[in-house]
């Protein structure tokens, strides 16, 4: 279970710290006409990093592990103090810093531990456990595991993570029950990027037992809830995110993989220069949501996800997808606590791309279509709001007003 984040009160006002957060926003004070909802497609950057990456490029520019002249060195020790910097922010008390290891962003980081880890690692007859209904980014590298695997005539059996129907959480009775003496892994995700619900990640390790690997997503959660490895109840062995949803760059991301399997997990190959603008801004993007805390940014988006969940229930013409919608129904302080920041919801006659252009002609930029959820097509477009630290009140007001027009 993640750290408990307060109940939300029933009128919150920007507090002084938010708004002194959103004025670190070049581009979203820059167009107070519009509002950033797609935070989960991509975060917006704060003047420190934009800052750090404009000192980098103008004053050491070099490549990493390469030269020895000190722009070189610089940036050398760059690369390799952001690999403490994210044990740091994840309160990783080990010094060991092997274990972290950097990618392009999530995508890249799963597939590469499927590849480079969980391919050595299986036996014929092993069982993996993967979740057919998260984001796509998390199945696809399993079931390409399994295709590597059988081409070297190794049979592995992929079962799928079961859910519970209506509310988006994993089915933790029915893992219980789907667990075997083969099961050496399960992949799963710490925030689903559809339904916005915390997904009880403690509950699979009860589940498995302390032998079997869990490789987390956590693409929705770092920069926006405390994501703490030395939390028992986030006994996970590989945390991967892309930075660019974490203030950084695109192109930045990490894989951290526990010291106890760290040394079990060598990525393959050269890997050729590193994206150093974008490890420069992910160190940045990691100070400035450490000032700003991110305990406080999940108070706030669940705040202001809760704001808009109760009153879209209201407005009778929307379905809300996920655990937003029986959370609506449930206010109990354990459901309230697995609210994050991502709103996901259906007009009843109007189709969501539409919906989607409506929204931006108002002002509004959301996503609206399959939200790259594996096995979901074009009919199951929805419109998507995910918030982050430089979101307001006023703002989920002006969309509700919309909405409700619409309604
Ligand atoms: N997993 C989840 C839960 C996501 O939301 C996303 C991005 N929407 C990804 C993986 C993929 O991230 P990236 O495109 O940065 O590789």
């Amino acid at each position: 279970m993640s750290p408990t984040v307060p109940l939300p009160s029933a009128e919150p006002e920007n507090p002084l710290w938010q708004q002194e957060a959103r004025r670190q926003f070049p581009i979203v004070i820059a167009h107070p006409e519009l509002a950033y909802l797609d935070s989960a497609a991509t975060s917006q950057k704060p003047r420190a990093v934009l800052e750090a990456v404009q000192t980098y490029l103008t004053t050491s520019n070099a490549n990493a592990g390469r030269g020895t002249y000190p722009w070189a060195n610089r940036t050398t020790e760059l690369v390799e103090s952001t690999r403490d910097r994210i044990k740091e922010f994840l309160h990783d008390p080990e010094p060991d810093r092997s274990g972290v290891h950097f990618t392009s962003g999530t995508t890249e980081g799963l597939r590469t531990v499927a590849r480079d880890w969980l391919v050595p690692c299986l036996a014929d007859g092993d069982e993996i456990l993967v979740p057919y209904g998260d984001h796509r980014a998390n199945l696809d590298p399993w079931i390409e595991a399994r295709r590597l695997l059988a081409e070297r005539g190794v049979q592995v059996r992929v079962q799928a993570l079961p859910y519970q129907t209506g509310s988006g959480d994993y089915d933790h009775r029915a893992l219980d029950r789907a667990v075997g003496p083969r099961t050496r892994f399960v992949a799963a995700t710490h925030v689903h990027h559809v339904y916005g619900g915390d997904m009880n990640v403690h509950r699979i390790r009860e589940a498995v037992g302390p032998d079997v690997a869990i490789c987390l997503d956590a693409a929705q959660s770092i920069g926006h809830l405390p994501v703490h490895v030395d939390d028992p109840s986030l006994d996970v062995d590989f945390v991967v995110f892309s930075g660019h949803k974490a203030m950084a760059l695109p192109g930045s991301g990490a894989i951290w993989a526990r010291n106890a399997r760290g040394p079990e997990f060598r990525p393959d190959g050269w890997q050729g220069t590193p994206n150093t603008t974008g490890i420069v801004s992910l160190k940045a993007a990691l100070d400035w949501l450490d000032t700003v805390g991110p305990e406080r940014v999940a108070h706030w988006t669940t705040l202001l996800a809760t704001r808009l969940t109760d009153r879209l229930g209201r407005l009778g013409s929307y379905e809300v997808l996920g655990c937003q919608a029986s959370l609506s129904a449930d206010s109990t302080l354990a459901a309230a606590q697995r609210r994050r920041g991502i709103v996901t919801f259906r007009h009843h006659d109007i189709p969501s791309d539409d919906l989607g252009f409506i929204l931006f002609s108002h002002g509004f930029m959301v996503r609206a279509d399959n939200l790259c959820q594996a096995g979901a097509d074009a009919r199951d477009a929805s419109v998507r709001v995910s918030l982050h630290v430089y979101n307001t009140v006023e703002e989920i007001d002006r969309l509700l007003s919309v909405l409700a027009s619409l309604a």
